[in-house]
């Protein structure tokens, strides 16, 4: 018989704090120098999520670059042809992203004389963009309270407050990723989620005994060190 997921998460208010205080901590001193954490052009950091979709981070740096210097603007990129843009775009593949990409500046163009939304509702009706992405533009972009889950906030999240065996439901899972953000500190927060599954609590093997975090994760120690 299967389980139902798990459709909430409860966090106490001390493990809460003691897990924001921990990951703010870890991401001002070990933080990733991205090209796009050095920008609040929303464009450009549009630009980088959409390319980070399906790529690794050095695969997409010389690709971000060369894609702004090319399509420097909204408008740059709605006034380009679809032939056109997936050239640029190669050689990253998955050759619906640049075109979602320029249906996105066109359509804010339209909509929006070339500037992009900061609301969610406005967001998700916008071509190709899902709830992680509308997230990641309102915490990168606009600095607002909001959550994100993508691949490796939702393991971390998940290991951390429910368990590594834990099977809770994307539901629960976004609701938790609301409920544990820190007022006013959404971008670190969620930036440090992002580079903790990316470099510490990975996927294959976590590296338990050097988490900053260690000491709030329901799941400690699950892995050892690693070398
Ligand atoms: S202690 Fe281990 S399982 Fe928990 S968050 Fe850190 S790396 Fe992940």
């Amino acid at each position: 018989m299967s389980r139902r997921p798990a459709e909430r998460i409860a966090v106490t208010r001390a493990r809460r704090r003691s897990f924001q205080r921990r990951l703010l901590a870890w991401y001002r001193r070990h933080h990733r120098d991205l090209p796009w954490r050095r920008t609040r052009n929303p464009y450009h950091i549009l630009v980088s999520e959409v390319m980070l979709q399906q790529t690794q981070v050095p695969r997409v740096i010389p690709k971000y670059r060369e894609w702004l210097r090319r399509y420097p603007s909204i408008e740059a990129l709605a006034r380009a042809g679809a032939r056109e843009v997936r050239e640029a775009w190669y050689p990253l593949g998955y050759n619906a992203r640049p075109i979602r990409l320029r249906a996105i500046a066109r359509e804010a163009l339209r909509r929006y004389r070339g500037r992009l939304p900061r609301t969610r509702g406005e967001l998700l009706a916008l071509p190709g963009i899902g709830p992680y992405t509308a997230g990641a533009m309102l915490s990168f972009a606009f600095r607002q309270d909001a959550p994100i889950l993508d691949t490796n906030v939702r393991r971390v999240l998940r290991r951390v407050f429910a368990g590594d065996r834990a099977r809770p439901s994307e539901r629960a899972l976004w609701a938790l990723a609301a409920d544990v953000l820190p007022r006013g500190q959404a971008y670190d927060f969620n930036q440090g989620l992002m580079d903790l599954g990316a470099t510490v609590c990975t996927s294959r093997r976590p590296r338990c005994g050097r988490c900053p975090v260690a000491t709030a994760c329901a799941s400690f120690p699950l892995a050892e060190a690693a070398p």
